[in-house]
């Protein structure tokens, strides 16, 4: 994903709006129709109004270090060739356990051997327990991911001391572990949120859309972010089908961490998003590769819709949200997403507070 004369054009006008302060309106330009619209910069869908790049990565990945088919480095290349940009191992925990299985190994990828000027790998881990019965799964990514879960730990702490640490973590694939809804919504700490995981909608189960939870925890303007992945085991069937886009200056572990701690990124199973974001009069502004419906999602009975003509692809739509039925107070949170005819998704973030009228 390469700096396109477009986007320098909105860094260019977010620079000159008055050091792009959050409260500013930056113009910014309305493709093909020679006019320019007024973008509303407090409210943001995940990095669409920072300068940067996007770049596609795979945060969910198993490989040989414990049920995965392929090993780091040959898993490593499989998603170089896909096209990607980056890419988080992650394996079980029980493939980091010695054989007594009371101690830890320490990580034994190669990243020095696996890091290219052009791919980066960073370093993970899923942690699967259980509380009450229900079966959770958490990805960490990043600094202190190896800090190993006690027995019993409270997970909302556990949580908190990873974020803490730097990572990146999520609570990962709860339509598939057919976690209830509580089980996320009684985490007091809890940054984001597996809502498609590839595998599982594939292979295992077929439940891999976990909107359901996540729109639960939105509704109570929890700041939860969405991720897509792969969760891939076997790289045949299960990769390539989920992924984040991030904007970031660059690609360095710590820019790469720094834009997924600061919700600057979209994720698709799918389609790509190019444009999101609110005007100054509360429009949401959308482009994006050629799809079936665009769609603007928010509480109960709060949808708005915009669908492509039979046999077409639908690239761009304004969806105007009635600031009568779509008040802060009934409304908590908007966020966009595009579907194409296969049923592939992206999903922005969610802005949770509405722009005031
Ligand atoms: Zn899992
Ligand atoms: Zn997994």
């Amino acid at each position: 994903m390469r700096v396109t004369p477009r986007s320098i054009l909105i860094g260019i006008l977010l620079l000159g709006g008055g050091c792009a302060s959050l409260t500013t309106a930056p113009k910014k330009a309305a493709p093909g129709s020679g006019k320019t619209i007024l973008a509303d910069a407090r409210y943001d869908f995940g990095g669409f109004l920072l300068p940067g790049n996007w770049y596609k990565g795979a945060l969910h990945v198993h490989t040989t270090i414990s049920d995965g088919k392929f090993d780091p480095l040959a898993t490593a290349q499989m998603y170089r060739k896909l096209g990607y940009d980056f890419i988080a191992l992650t394996d079980h925990v029980g493939g980091f356990r010695s054989k007594d299985k009371k101690t830890h190994r320490p990580l034994v990828y190669p990243l020095e051997v696996l890091n290219k000027s052009d791919f980066l790998v960073l370093p993970g881990m899923e942690y699967d327990t259980s509380r009450g019965g229900e079966t959770i799964h958490f990805v960490v990514v990043g600094p202190g991911y190896d800090r190993h879960l006690r027995r019993g730990q409270d997970l909302s702490e556990a949580l908190e001391q990873w974020w803490d640490g730097g990572a990146f973590a999520f609570f990962a694939h709860p339509h598939w572990s057919l976690d209830g809804t509580p089980v996320l919504e009684e985490l007091t700490f809890l940054p984001a949120v597996e809502v498609f995981n590839f595998g599982t909608a594939q292979a295992e189960g077929l439940r891999g859309n976990s909107q359901l939870h996540w729109d639960r925890l939105l509704r109570q303007s929890r700041p939860v972010l969405g991720v897509a992945t792969d969760d891939t085991h076997h790289g045949t069937d299960d990769a390539g089908g989920g992924w984040v886009m991030v904007r970031a200056e660059a690609l360095t572990a710590e820019g790469i961490l720094t834009a997924l701690r600061a919700g600057q990124f979209y994720f698709s199973s799918g389609p790509t998003l190019h444009d999101v974001f609110f005007d100054v009069q509360g429009n949401v502004h959308v482009r994006c590769s050629p799809v079936a419906a665009i769609r603007a999602m928010s509480a109960v009975g709060r949808v708005v819709q915009a669908t492509a003509a039979p046999g077409k692809g639908l690239r761009e739509a304004v969806l105007k949200l009635d600031p009568k039925r779509w008040s802060a107070s009934q409304a908590p949170f908007v966020r966009v997403e595009c579907v194409d005819r296969q049923g592939r998704m992206a999903w922005t973030q969610a802005v949770l507070r509405l722009p005031a009228r």
